[in-house]
């Protein structure tokens, strides 16, 4: 016997009071997400390695909050540790159930993507690929399982690519590998956790215009910009709207799925293509 539908409302869900964790929330995409969350009134906690970076991103996350609120919903607060250091996984999660009282969204978001050609690649290069966006991604996950199950609507939202899941680009095969093993991981942590109230779902960026992306030159923008026919770089704000898609109490019928965002770039079957 199947439950009574719910009823449509004639409005979404708010963000409004959910506690979320942004892993990688202190620069670029991250920090995005971590706005994105804040300016609609969720409690925000963002980790990084540089403690630095951390405190000012907190700063900058609060204060979007407060010109969009008048002052930031609850707290906004940042926390040290490294996703490649297991022990760092579980702390971070720690203190960010602590500091926010529970946990209702993990943006497992934190990642790296240095270049190697595959001619050159050394074990070291792959094993340092996988810790950080593979082996960091499923600790943090498996750390805030009591967290988002206690929530009793726990969203994972994890920041794969494009690249290695849908494309390819020379230099970056560990890298592809990796963002592709997450969707792997994904899609069995989504059956394993549903009977929990937990989504684990995925972001698929395509290129985003952070300030690594713009320090690769006009050229390469250009270029880049050329190839997508919505004819520009994304946003780490369009990132941070799917993820509030995904966070959604409406969405929580959507489990293990990845998003592509990308303004039609895997699209083109050839450069004609794109006109
Ligand atoms: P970014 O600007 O380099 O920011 C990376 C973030 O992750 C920073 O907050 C960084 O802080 C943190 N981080 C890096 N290594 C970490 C580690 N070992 N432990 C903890 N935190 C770590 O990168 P981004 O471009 O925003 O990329 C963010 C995510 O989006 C990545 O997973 C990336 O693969 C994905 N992505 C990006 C693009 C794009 O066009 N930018 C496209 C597709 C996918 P610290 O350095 O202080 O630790």
């Amino acid at each position: 016997m199947t439950s009574p539908l719910p009823a449509p409302t004639p409005s979404f869900s708010s963000i409004a009071g959910l506690r979320v964790l942004v892993t990688g929330g202190t620069r670029g995409i991250g920090l995005g997400i971590a706005e994105g969350f804040a300016i609609a009134g969720a409690h925000v906690v963002l980790s990084g390695r540089d403690a630095a970076v951390g405190a000012a991103a907190a700063e900058t996350v609060a204060g979007a909050a407060t010109a969009a609120l008048g002052s930031p919903a609850g707290p906004v607060a940042f926390v040290a540790g490294d996703v490649a250091v297991p022990d760092d996984c579980e702390r971070v999660v720690a203190e960010a159930v602590a500091t926010l009282g529970g946990l209702d969204v993990l943006c497992a978001n934190a990642g790296m993507f240095p270049s190697a050609p595959l001619d050159v690649m050394t074990a070291d290069d792959v094993d340092a690929m996988f810790a950080v966006n593979v082996r960091g991604s499923i600790l943090a996950v498996r750390h805030a399982i009591p967290a988002l199950t206690a929530s009793g609507r726990g969203r994972v939202i994890l920041t794969s690519s494009i690249t290695g899941p849908i494309t390819g680009y020379p230099g970056w095969s560990h890298y592809g590998a990796s963002k592709a093993a997450q969707l792997g991981f994904m899609r069995t942590a989504a059956i394993e956790l549903a009977s929990r109230g937990i989504t684990v779902n995925a972001v698929l960026p395509g290129n985003i215009l952070t300030e690594g992306v713009a320090g690769m030159g006009e050229d390469y923008l250009d270029g880049m910009a050329a190839s997508i026919p919505q004819r520009r770089l994304g946003s780490p704000a369009d990132i941070a709207a799917a993820c509030r898609f995904f966070a959604l109490e409406e969405a929580a019928y959507v489990t293990g799925q990845a998003l592509a965002i990308d303004g039609g770039q895997v699209l083109p079957e050839s450069p004609e293509a794109v006109g």
